[in-house]
């Protein structure tokens, strides 16, 4: 198996840009949205992760990496992983690297997409997520083309939890304190392209496509 890691604090728009690597052929796995699936599920993790999420604090990194190595193990091993909001933490870099290699894969490249506090504030603040898919949006950055729904499925659009400003802070905290080392530990291996996240969602998108090209 291949991967490349979407890097970046909450709200850089890695969920964003995701969507355009999928049509590539990549298989889009977000751990925030595996946990949200367990949530709706109403399962003991799903609901053990729930108060942790909505704290803005990280679920524990056994769950997590418990969660990536049952996916990966289920599917073909010809797969191209596009791990968004995974690893967060050093010893999640250093567990996915050992299931990489378990698997005689490779892991090619990772995006970092770099964005600062009051960018990203004023993107979580505004985003909208489809009750039923997960597609996201933003109230004034990307807006659904009919207000009352989802485009795919007209569903309900809601908020996050955990996109209230005061968890927002929380979670760059976090970030910031577990999550942004992973930015040396990745460019001592060589593997880091780095993105200018202000900029529009199409640019982007595209920078990171002419890096996957
Ligand atoms: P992440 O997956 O990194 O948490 P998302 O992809 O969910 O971030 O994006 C966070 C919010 O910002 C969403 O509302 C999304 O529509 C919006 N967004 C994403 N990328 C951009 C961009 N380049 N410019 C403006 N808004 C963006
Ligand atoms: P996200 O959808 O990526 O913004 O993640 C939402 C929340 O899920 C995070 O704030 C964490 O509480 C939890 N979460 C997602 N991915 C991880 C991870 N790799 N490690 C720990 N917690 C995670």
């Amino acid at each position: 198996m291949n991967a490349v890691v979407l890097l970046g604090p909450p709200g850089a728009g890695k969920g964003t840009v995701a969507e355009v690597l999928v049509d590539k052929g990549y298989r889009h796995v977000s751990t925030g949205e595996l946990l949200r699936e367990q949530i709706r599920l109403g399962t003991k993790l799903g609901l053990e992760a729930k108060t942790l999420m909505d704290q803005g604090q990280f679920v524990p990194d056994d769950v997590v990496v418990g969660m990536i190595r049952d996916l990966i193990e289920s599917v073909d091993s010809g797969s191209m992983f596009l791990f968004d909001g995974f690893p967060r933490t050093l010893v999640q870099a250093e567990k996915l690297d050992e299931l990489i290699s378990d698997l005689c894969g490779t892991l090619k490249n990772v995006f970092l997409l770099e964005c600062p506090d009051d960018v990203i504030v004023s993107r979580l603040s505004g985003r909208r997520t489809c009750s039923k898919c997960g597609a996201v949006y933003h109230t004034a950055f990307n807006p659904p083309s009919d207000d009352d729904g989802c485009d795919q499925d007209g569903c309900e659009l809601v908020q996050r939890a955990d996109d209230s400003e005061a968890t927002i802070r929380k979670r760059l905290l976090v970030y910031a304190e577990q999550t942004a080392p992973l930015i040396d530990y990745y460019t001592n291996k060589g593997l880091v392209d780095t993105v200018d996240a202000t900029q529009s969602i199409e640019t982007v998108r595209n920078a990171v496509l002419e890096y996957i090209a």
